[in-house]
């Protein structure tokens, strides 16, 4: 890491504008954007960054569109990442290509640190192995947080507070009315980064460069994309009976891919995700406000997550700058509202491509159809890779 993490022992003070709940994609932009417009932010981290997370990796140009918008257009570039212009779909003896708008795929161990750096350049104090815990009462005018690193707790106040803190949204536990809910067949990511020493020579053949490459078999779907330095990232969404049944992760994969001869090393590096459907009812309370997967997810298609998770973060940013000033709850009504429309279309194409994916015979079926009309697949995959607002600069 280029840049000093600060100690919960050493902060500078226990008063803040914004206090940002995790580290991720949405919370390391979001953190940067409060921290350029002067907001006294602080980003609190449980874990050590760079963390393994479970990910295909892949910005979509929606993604990058963003990203070059708000000035971080250099990360795209300086990461090096693979290019991708379209995704192979596989499922038995069925395969279908689609274009997609150009993207990139790099690693979340890169990603999220080069994220992270421009956060803390942008001015953000940030806090790393100490986990979060949003508390109920309003203080007047602030928020309390408590901040558990290893066995100390300390507790800091802040006007706002936004909460990216992923799928289990582990900071809002104390607000029952903030508690989400997981759809009964909900599957669950698995997901490794293979390093290129470690590859078979044959995957180079196997697995065409700068494109995605997804195969779909009853129990789940896995992706495979070359991203930078020849790495590779393996990620997929299966179902967790099938996980357990097969022991590990690794060994699940492997059954999934064992028919397109693609195999990997079963007990390095996996790692696993909770369930992938999340339902919140409310992305926002007093001085609260959620983005990224906290605020709602629904299983990956072409690389809409990171997408969503950068969007949300900065049509985030004017709502928090009133609500610094002063909270109003039509700020937090006005989230709720705006998250809404940036998420339900994105959530029935993405419910839609799930559903297809889940039953093989109806993969098959897409695909075989897919291969005669590609036109209908083009306007989705245009839906969802379209930047659905304008940003404003800076
Ligand atoms: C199998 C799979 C493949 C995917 N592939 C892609 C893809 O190719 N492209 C794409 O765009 N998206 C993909 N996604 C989705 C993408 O990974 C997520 O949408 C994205 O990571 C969301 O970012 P986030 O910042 O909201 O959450 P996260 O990246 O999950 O970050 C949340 C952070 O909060 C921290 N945290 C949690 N609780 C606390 C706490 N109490 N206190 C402090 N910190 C806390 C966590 O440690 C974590 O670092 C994929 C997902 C899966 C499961």
């Amino acid at each position: 890491m280029n840049f000093a993490v600060t100690d919960t022992k050493s902060l500078p003070e226990h008063e803040w504008d914004v206090v940002v709940i995790g580290a991720g994609v949405a919370g390391c932009v979001a953190a940067r954007q409060f921290a350029q417009r002067g907001l006294r932010t602080l980003l609190v981290e449980s874990r050590t960054i760079p963390r393994p997370k479970v990910c295909g990796g892949c910005l979509n140009s929606r993604a990058i569109h963003i990203l070059k918008q708000i000035g971080l257009g250099h990360i795209v570039r300086d990461l090096r990442g693979e290019t991708f212009n379209g995704i192979s779909l596989r499922s038995g003896m069925s395969t279908t290509s689609l274009s997609l708008p150009p993207g990139i795929s790099v690693t979340r161990h890169t990603l999220d640190l080069a994220l992270l750096g421009e956060a803390h350049r942008a001015g953000a104090i940030v806090v790393t192995e100490a986990s979060a815990a949003v508390q109920s009462a309003t203080n007047g005018e602030m928020r309390q947080i408590d901040l558990r690193c290893h066995d100390r707790k300390i507790s800091v106040r802040s006007k706002v507070v936004v909460c990216a803190d992923g799928l289990l949204r582990t900071s809002l536990h104390a607000l029952p009315q903030m508690r989400s809910s997981h759809t009964a067949n909900s599957r669950v990511g698995v997901g490794v980064v293979v390093e290129p020493g470690t590859l078979q020579d044959s995957l180079t053949d196997r697995l065409p460069r700068h494109r995605i490459t997804m195969i779909v078999e009853r129990h789940g779907y896995v992706g495979l994309t070359w991203a930078e330095e020849g790495r590779l990232s393996v990620a997929g969404a299966l179902d967790p009976q099938f996980v357990k049944s097969a022991g590990s992760p690794g060994v699940a994969v492997n059954r999934i891919l064992t028919s397109h001869g693609v195999q990997f090393p079963e007990n390095s590096g996996w790692h696993g995700t909770p369930s992938l459907t999340v339902a919140p009812q409310k992305n926002t309370a007093e001085r609260i406000f959620v983005i990224g997967d906290a605020a709602g997810y629904v299983e990956p298609f072409t690389g809409e997550g990171m997408a969503a998770a950068v969007e949300e973060a900065v049509s985030v940013v004017p709502l928090v700058c009133q609500a610094v000033n002063g909270w109003q709850p039509s700020l937090g009504e006005a989230w709720q509202r705006q998250h809404r429309l940036l998420f339900r279309k994105r959530q029935r194409i993405c419910q839609l491509a799930a559903a297809i994916l889940r039953r093989p015979w109806l993969s098959r079926l897409t695909m075989m159809a897919l291969n005669r009309f590609p036109q209908p697949a083009n306007y989705l995959v245009n839906c969802i890779t379209r930047p659905m607002l304008i940003l404003p600069h800076g």
